[in-house]
């Protein structure tokens, strides 16, 4: 494409909203551009880059038999009244009526849709696995819409369901999509981690689910990795265990004035002793519905809860710390809890902590705590079980392997869901014995239009983005140095000849200078710059071929430069 008739300008100006990189640079570099919070348009040459995107995960997907269908974007409410989620998505999904007041709804997601789809069309067990695909927009009312594209509100994504049997035929059409993932990431050139995720309290004990996460400072999400053994998962997941602590044995309980020290780590630091040896009390409640029950949670003093962990063990829709009149009805004090003395409230304790030792815990009276609370004595009935967030300093499971946290950003998502929805949608087919069935479902997840922005928070400098070469808008950047008439008539006989070797050029004949041409160039990021300067192009007979991603050049002669071009290119990961 020849720059001087595209659609295509850069910024200097940083918009104030954009913090991250990518929001930055896909502004400045003329990707895309604002509607409103967390709706963008995508410009030409961002549309170029969805295009790569979604045509590595067509191929694919296309090779482990799925199919590719696009369904409806505006949906009507009864399907989500059939699972049930109309009641309880939330404010996420974006409601809205036609002209007969009838209710409707923008896709956040298509279980019910295509679960809809497969109980219209699919009878027999013969015609199981189903495996489709679509690529489609979504809209979330994200509470928090940030960071560009990488958290939107209308954002692209690629979907898939599968359909089986049982369980065995569930597993071996995720482990494809797994495979499939790992295939896609990898092609795109993004460092990727594949983590176990949480499968919430929805998904049964043996349903897997995984996240493919691409590595960047900037990532929201937390990646716990002991990556010597093969240990990764993210950080609601994380089943990591603490080091060896000493705890101290067994002893009488002994009151002791604790004024205005509210918080472990001030307790323990008065009486010098590690934070650990002290617990924490919490009081949560946890909801069912419209139900709620209380709970005290015990964790040791400098540890955190991991919510999404208590939900999971309580079987809960969600967990809140309790309000204040949940406390002063069982009588206790902000800063001095504990369950000492204290009846009417199921006690659990986290599993890092040994029941049969002495801790420091609140005395249930403002200004007092005690020591030598030993759980197994002081409670007489209590679970326990992992409700603690992991820490950095923790090891892997094996107990002995210390672990790394990453940031990441979540690009992908595959999930064993079981028959939640093919359960609730009442969708049978008949088995071998003539026997109606219930299906099992997978969905698989892939944030596209996330996807660019996590390349360019992997990928990018100073100077702009990087792109890597199987995503990238176009091949090369070809810049002409020079004003001669025989010049510019040299210049479009070499794009030509690039364009007509299936190399995508984009070809700066604007006739700027070479500093805003190369400033431009890096900041749009493609794999490689091609210059023809005019002095030397006359001296020596070469042109120059600048790497982007490691600053590497090299002088070839014109009949050389397509034959060169590939080679750098295919080097680069691009699929030309
Ligand atoms: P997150 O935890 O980031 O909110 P999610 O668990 O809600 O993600 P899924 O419902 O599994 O996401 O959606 C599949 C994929 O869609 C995600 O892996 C992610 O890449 C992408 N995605 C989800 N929400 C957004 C969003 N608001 N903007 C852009 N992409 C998104
Ligand atoms: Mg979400």
């Amino acid at each position: 494409m020849k720059l001087s008739k595209s659609f295509w300008q850069t910024y200097k100006e940083v918009p104030s909203d954009a913090e991250v990189t990518s929001h930055k640079l896909l502004m400045r570099a003329g990707f895309i551009q604002k509607e409103a919070g967390g709706i963008y348009s995508y410009l030409p040459m961002a549309v170029r880059v969805l295009e790569k995107i979604k045509n590595i995960i067509r191929q694919e997907l296309t090779a482990i038999d799925s199919q590719e269908l696009l369904m409806n974007m505006v949906t009507p409410a009864e399907v989500w009244k059939d699972s049930g989620r109309w009641d309880t998505m939330g404010p996420e999904m974006l409601r809205l009526k036609d002209r007969k007041e009838a209710d409707f709804c923008l896709s956040p997601t298509n279980e019910e849709t295509i679960t809809n789809i497969f109980k219209k069309t699919v009878t027999s067990y013969k015609n199981l696995p189903v495996s489709l695909f679509q690529i489609n927009t979504k809209f979330r009312d994200e509470i928090r819409p940030r960071f560009g594209l990488m958290r939107g509100r209308e954002f692209v994504m690629k979907d898939a369901y599968t359909f089986h049997m049982d369980k065995a035929c569930m597993d071996v059409e995720y482990e494809r999509f797994y495979k499939a993932y790992a295939n896609i990431f990898t092609r795109m050139g993004l460092k990727h981690i594949i983590v176990e995720a949480d499968a919430g309290a929805m998904g049964s004990a043996d349903s897997q689910t995984h996240e493919f996460q691409v590595i960047a400072d900037n990532g929201e999400d937390i990646v716990v990795e002991a990556q010597s053994i093969g240990y990764a998962a993210n950080i609601e997941k994380a089943d990591t265990v603490r080091g060896e602590l000493k705890f101290t044995d067994a002893c009488a309980v002994e009151k002791i004035e604790t004024i205005n020290q509210s918080t472990c780590e001030e307790v323990c630091k008065s009486l010098d002793v590690p934070v650990y040896q002290s617990l924490k009390t919490l009081v949560l409640t946890a909801m069912y519905g419209q139900k709620e029950a209380n709970y005290i949670v015990m964790l040791l003093g400098d540890d955190e809860l991991n919510e999404i962990k208590l939900t999971n063990f309580l079987k809960a829709d969600s967990v809140t710390v309790a309000s204040e009149s949940v406390l002063s009805k069982f009588n206790l004090p902000k800063g001095y809890m504990s369950p000492l003395g204290v009846s009417g409230l199921s006690v659990l304790f986290d599993s890092a902590i040994d029941m049969e030792k002495s801790y420091i815990v609140g005395a249930n009276e403002e200004n007092y705590h005690v020591k030598g609370f030993v759980p197994s004595r002081e409670v007489e009935k209590s679970k326990q079980a992992d409700f603690r967030l992991a820490k950095e300093t923790d090891f892997a499971p094996d107990g002995k392997t210390p672990v790394v946290f990453r940031k990441g950003i979540e690009v992908g998502h595959i999930f064993q869901l079981g028959n939640k929805y093919t359960k609730s949608m009442k969708a049978t087919v008949l088995d071998q014995n003539g026997k109606k069935q219930t299906p099992l479902m997978g969905c698989y997840g892939i944030g596209v239009s996330r996807t660019m922005a996590a390349a360019i928070e992997q990928c990018h400098d100073e100077n702009g983005i990087i792109w890597p070469a199987a995503i990238a808008p176009f091949d090369a950047y070809f810049a002409v140095i020079g004003k001669k008439e025989e010049t510019k008539k040299l210049s479009t006989e070499i794009y030509n000849s690039l364009k007509s070797q299936g190399i995508d050029v984009l070809f700066d004949d604007r006739g700027m200078g070479p500093g805003p041409m190369f400033k431009d160039s890096d900041l749009l990021g493609l794999p490689l710059r091609i210059v023809l300067g005019e002095r030397d192009y006359n001296e020596s007979g070469e042109l120059e071929i600048k790497v982007r991603s490691t600053g590497e050049s090299f002088k070839v002669k014109k009949e050389e430069l397509s034959a060169k071009v590939k080679e750098v290119l295919l080097s680069l990961g691009s699929s030309l």
